[in-house]
């Protein structure tokens, strides 16, 4: 099978890392609650800032966001290695900036997911998703974002929504958490 994960949000808990990191940042500590409360990507406004003032927060401290010891979320590292070992094949396709796509790479295998050659794309827009994943003949795709979601309706694969706040109006398949994955998928682990 070939599955297809987005990372930030759906693998690791970047929204989370950002947020400790701007609580820090700012001197502030503002109840992680808060950012589990809101409807939106953005998490500025959980320390009252305007839009432009958190896309400047986000841009100071975006290498220590993407860089630094951000978690995965509990059994994703462990389900995708498992996966990788019975021979299914896995394929990362992050929106993150071209800028950024190499390290990000180092960083994700340092992190212990199983990277394979050409199995790793980076640097197309949300919208541009789509296209990776037609072209890959996915059989399976995870992502968080809605407005990446909503592009894969028409694919004739089976695309799944990784359970967050602002995503709940989606009305896609979803998944909770990667303990869930193999049994979604009618695999046995290996013994
Ligand atoms: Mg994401």
């Amino acid at each position: 099978m070939k599955l297809g994960f987005d990372i930030d949000d759906t693998l690791i808990r970047l929204r989370e890392h950002a947020f400790r990191l701007y609580n820090k940042k700012l001197g502030r500590q503002v109840d992680i609650a808060k950012l589990h409360a809101l409807a939106c990507i953005p998490i500025h406004e959980a320390f009252g800032l305007n839009a432009e003032e958190g896309k400047r927060m986000w841009d100071e401290l975006r290498e220590a966001i993407y860089f630094s010891d951000c978690p995965p979320y509990p059994d994703a590292v462990e389900a995708l290695n498992e996966l990788d070992r019975l021979g299914h094949e896995i394929y990362y396709i992050t929106a993150r900036g071209q800028g950024h796509c190499e390290r990000t790479l180092t960083w994700l295998t340092a992190a212990g997911f199983p990277v394979r050659s050409g199995r790793f794309y980076c640097g197309m827009g949300d919208a541009e998703k789509v296209h990776v994943i037609r072209e890959l003949a996915l059989d399976y795709y995870f992502d968080d974002k809605p407005a990446v979601i909503d592009t894969l309706a028409e694919l004739a694969i089976k695309v799944y929504v990784r359970d967050q706040p602002y995503n709940r109006h989606s009305d896609a398949p979803r998944i909770h958490s990667w303990g869930e994955l193999l049994r979604l998928l009618n695999i046995s682990p290996l013994k």
